[in-house]
């Protein structure tokens, strides 16, 4: 199991809510090509930003392509008002796509956007800031843009299948590529009963948190039962789970309230400062909600005894793996769970 880490931090209240510096478009097509554009004030950055691994191509002011000054980084007129780009989705392999990668997803009529893969940032301007949705036959909406330092963000645009539900005073918008099975199955349910159960457990959000009483929740399959991985956004998650069998739905109970406890602890503004810390407490609350669940007794010790093992005397400290997993050591991370 792989689970990534979401960083959390204590950042300030948007300042403007109801103002869209970002636009994302997406017409009517079978093929989802996204386009994005950011307004800029008459003062702003010399540059614009992506991390490394970012999906952007075709950056440019007017008709111009801007001029990169190195990877990631483009240099920016100060006459310069609008910004325009297109991302370079990634189509799953027929497997079905990994959720922990975090990647922008190109899907049948519909797209998957992660934030730190699909949009650009303006030099020295960490606040967060809100993306204006705009699809072809649908009403337009908005959603958040997360500061520097905070977990990613979610998007899910197009004609993938969605419903909405209201959990715990929340309006969860679920989206899935087979919506009818993952309500069959009961995923909609557990992760329900996930939500409801970590509300009464973690912080309120911080006040005048836009968006605070919102959130997306993803689901995408892919094959394989060990193939449920998971991420926790600002305010969304985005989740696998395993399309060939329903065995593993009482793990993947576990895996919606690990990611759900990411998205509340990010959503309070705790800030966890290490790995070990925030992905320890994520993976304590996932057990521990799946333990308190409706799930049957026999599945609930099976997934339970995967992961608690008294008897085993832990070989590495805490303070050691989470120095090899900031040495980019990718071997650390998964003993954060066990
Ligand atoms: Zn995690």
């Amino acid at each position: 199991m792989r689970l990534p880490l979401i960083a959390a931090c204590l950042c300030g209240p948007l300042s403007h809510p109801a103002l869209a510096a970002y636009t994302v478009s997406l017409e009517d097509s079978p093929h989802p090509a996204p386009r994005f554009s950011l307004d800029l004030p008459d003062r702003h950055g010399e540059f614009l930003e992506a991390p490394a691994g970012a999906q952007i191509a075709n950056v440019r002011c007017g008709h111009s392509l801007l001029p990169k000054q190195s990877d990631g980084r483009w240099r920016l007129s100060q006459a310069c008002r609008q910004v325009r780009w297109e991302a370079t989705l990634n189509t799953p392999p027929p497997e079905g796509p990994d959720a922990s990668a975090q990647q922008s997803l190109a899907l049948p009529g519909w797209a998957v956007l992660t934030s730190s893969t699909v949009l650009l940032r303006e030099s020295g301007k960490p606040e967060g800031s809100i993306l204006a949705i705009r699809v072809a036959g649908k009403p337009d909406t908005q959603a958040y843009v997360p500061a520097t330092g905070e977990a990613p963000e979610f998007y899910a645009i197009g004609k993938g299948q969605e419903t909405i539900r209201q959990v715990a005073g929340w309006q969860v918008r679920y989206v899935a590529d087979d919506l009818t099975r993952v309500a069959a199955r009961g995923l909609l349910d557990h992760h329900a009963e996930a939500l409801t159960a970590l509300r009464r457990v973690f912080p309120p959000p911080r006040p005048n948190a836009p968006f605070s009483g919102q959130l997306l929740v993803t689901l995408l399959g892919r094959d394989g039962a060990s193939s449920a991985n998971g991420a926790g956004g600002m305010r969304s998650l985005l989740v696998n789970y395993p399309r060939d069998t329903a065995e593993r739905d009482t793990f993947l109970l576990a895996i919606l309230a690990h990611e759900q406890s990411h998205q509340l602890l990010a959503l309070a503004g705790v800030s966890m400062g290490s790995a070990w810390m925030s992905e320890g407490l994520a993976h304590y609350y996932g057990l521990k909600t799946m333990r308190q669940s409706r799930q049957p007794q026999a599945e609930k010790d099976k997934v339970w005894q995967l992961f608690v093992k008294p008897e085993r005397t832990p070989a590495q400290g805490l303070a050691r793996l989470e120095r090899r997993h900031r040495e980019g050591d990718k071997s650390a991370y998964p003993l954060f769970y066990s």
